[in-house]
């Protein structure tokens, strides 16, 4: 086992359960459990994915409770929403997670990240004029490769381009 990830499961679940105590919210073993697998992944998940991954655990918890538990930790900045999409919602660990920015591919959907120190530096020095910034988020929309090479074979990339340089 990765010791600074046990490290870290460990600090995300006493912010929770220090939230939980200020705002007098019930302790439910839901809560935890929903947290530690958040902490357990390394990426992006929906609701979907994350619902299943529960029952999966044998944790019968209903798509309401689930909403609710990830506005909670929304709201004790231990996790982050994503709108990538007109129906497209990801959320990612927010806790000790570095700067990395985000491709969507806009045919499948598919989320990658990335990091670049470089850019990094870059956003981090911006001085904004009478705006103190906390912080941000980078999404660069396009066509993976994979989707690319499928439209190539359609031959539909020559209408794209089309389309892109209008
Ligand atoms: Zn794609
Ligand atoms: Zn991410």
């Amino acid at each position: 086992m990765d010791n600074t990830k046990e490290q870290i499961r460990e600090e995300v679940k006493n912010i929770l359960d220090d939230y939980l105590t200020a705002h007098k919210y019930r302790k439910t073993t839901e809560r935890y459990a929903i947290l530690d697998l958040i902490y357990s992944e390394s990426s992006h998940f929906n609701i979907d994915t994350l619902h299943e991954k529960l029952t999966q655990r044998n944790f019968r918890i209903s798509r309401a409770t689930l909403y609710h538990t990830m506005q909670l930790l929304l709201e004790c900045n231990l996790v982050l929403k994503h709108q990538f999409g007109k129906n497209l919602s990801f959320y990612e660990r927010a806790y000790n997670n570095d700067f990395h920015f985000h491709s969507i591919c806009t045919i499948c959907n598919k989320v990658s990240e990335h990091t670049n120190s470089k850019l990094k530096a870059q956003i981090q020095n911006t001085q904004i004029k009478q705006f103190v910034p906390s912080n941000y988020n980078l999404y660069i929309f396009g066509v993976c490769n994979i989707c690319a090479r499928n439209l190539k074979k359609q031959q539909k990339l020559a209408k794209l381009k089309l389309k892109q340089s209008s």
